[in-house]
């Protein structure tokens, strides 16, 4: 799923906590996130003078080994398939005339991050949009719900390669099936799965044996 680059950068074993085990826990801050996405969530399409606006639009990559959904992919009409450097960068949408431009625009709560998740994420739906139309992709945008402001996301080679490199370490992870354990990190308090890992018992370093003390004292309390 593309939704597991992000999760994997934010937490390898919160990618495997819900990529593997199937686990699934709503915070405050996912419920506020799905509220965010329902306005686009519904598939549909609307098409503005020379823009055609895409939502909830489902995509592949085979190269990759990625699907998921788009929150919303904007094509812009132009005459001819190149840009001026002679790469292909718009393709035929089917009912339509002239030739159409992909640009991905994903939504989230909150405000930009310091990490890289977010674009990695965006660059991967642009990874999927580039395999299904033969086109080239140069940027997209994220749209961050805190301060309701879209921000530019070019997907130049360093982006590409982190994102591909996430990409096959998050298939190593689903193929190996083994979660990691917790590392205490200030990223914990925001996740929605901290009930069910419980980092503060098991930190990894001793376990088990520390998690079974921490349970019989509970117990005994
Ligand atoms: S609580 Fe912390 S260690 Fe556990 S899955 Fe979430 S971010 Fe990862």
């Amino acid at each position: 799923m593309l939704s597991a680059l992000q999760h994997y950068l934010f937490c390898p074993r919160q990618c495997a906590l819900i990529h593997v085990e199937g686990v699934w826990s709503e915070n405050f801050l996912t419920a506020a996130g799905r509220q965010l996405h329902e306005r686009v969530d519904r598939r549909g399409g609307a098409t503005r003078k020379d823009v055609h606006l895409a939502t909830a639009l489902r995509l592949v990559s085979r190269r990759f080994g990625l699907t998921g959904v788009a929150d919303m992919v904007e094509f812009h009409r132009q005459e001819i398939p190149q840009d001026g450097s002679g790469q292909t960068v718009a393709a035929r949408l089917p009912g339509r005339g002239g030739f159409w431009r992909p640009f991905p625009v994903e939504y989230k709560r909150g405000a930009p991050k310091s990490h890289r998740a977010d674009e990695v994420q965006l660059c991967a739906q642009a990874l999927c949009l580039e395999e299904m139309l033969g086109v080239s992709i140069g940027a997209g945008a994220l749209f961050y719900g805190e301060t309701r402001r879209r921000t530019d996301v070019a997907f130049d080679s360093e982006l590409r390669g982190l994102t591909e490199d996430v990409a096959g370490k998050v298939h190593a992870l689903v193929r190996a099936g083994l979660t990691p354990s917790p590392v205490l990190t200030k990223g914990c308090r925001a996740c929605s799965l901290v009930d069910v890992c419980r980092p503060g018992d098991v930190d990894g370093r001793d376990s088990a044996s520390r998690w079974i003390k921490n349970q019989i004292d509970e117990a005994c309390r």
